[in-house]
């Protein structure tokens, strides 16, 4: 197989939707315990990618590996499965259930927790996000940004070896956005899976991530260290519009 044991590597990925193609031949590897930065103007392909790798979107070319396994064409249940978690740009939860409820499902949706453990899993992944004391709370009730602190409990509580993130900085107070860098720099220390991050905020992308992957119009254009990627006039230039 492709890629080894704590990896996901995409080879050539290509979604197209009739004439267009959104994602154009993409190649990454992720690592476990590693913060991968995916950026790129708006349309650049990104969440099209985060789609088609957590199979939400049929790929139209191109291959999926997960810890040594093709994963291509798999439903989405099944990638769940073999560790692959993700957020969603506009967060979606049950609003008349409480929030350690939506923990707890996903935990068990994802097949990956028996439900005996599910309620402590629960508990701990918004202990992790530091929303333990909004357990009872119908989700309905929240605020913005404990939504979006929601949402990565629901992926944390799947035990996830990859982490997908579409966007989690959007719509945060600068605050919100400091704890939230916390927040995932701990999540890796401690549990080890890799993060792949989309995010508009530079600022939060540059100081997260150790490697970033640059899209413009559904291809790679750069990939590096935050330092490398910086100085990429490729990189300059499709955020300038040069
Ligand atoms: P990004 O996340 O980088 O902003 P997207 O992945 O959302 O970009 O979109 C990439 C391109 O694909 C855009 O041109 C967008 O309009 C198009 N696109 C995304 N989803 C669909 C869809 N379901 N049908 C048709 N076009 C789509």
């Amino acid at each position: 197989g492709r890629g080894a044991t704590g990896s996901l590597v995409a080879i050539g990925v290509v979604k197209t939707f009739a004439a267009l193609r959104a994602v154009d031949g993409v190649s990454l590897t992720f690592n476990r315990g590693e913060i991968l930065g995916l950026i790129g103007p708006n349309g650049s392909g990104k969440t099209t990618l985060i789609n088609v790798l957590t199979g939400m979107l049929h790929i139209t070319a191109g291959e999926v590996w997960v810890n040594g396994t093709n994963i291509t064409g798999w439903a989405p249940h099944r990638i769940a499965r073999v560790g692959l978690a993700r957020t969603f740009q506009v967060v979606r939860l049950f609003h008349e259930f409480s929030v350690l409820e939506n923990v707890e499902v996903a935990a068990l949706s994802s097949g990956r927790i028996p439900r005996r453990e599910a309620t402590a899993r629960a508990w701990e992944a918004l202990e992790r996000v530091g929303i333990a004391h909004l357990a009872p709370w119908p989700a309905a009730a929240l605020p913005q940004g404990e939504e979006r602190r929601v949402e990565i409990a629901r992926a944390l509580a799947t035990a996830p070896e990859f982490l997908l993130l579409d966007e989690p900085g959007a719509g945060l107070t600068e605050p919100e956005v400091e704890t939230l860098l916390a927040t995932l720099s701990t999540i890796r220390r401690d549990l080890g899976c890799g993060i792949l991050i989309v995010d508009h905020d530079m600022r939060l992308i540059m100081r997260l991530c150790d490697r970033i992957h640059v899209l413009n119009y559904g291809r790679t254009i750069a990939e590096g260290t935050p330092d490398e990627v910086r100085r990429e006039p490729a990189v300059i230039e499709a955020y300038l519009g040069a």
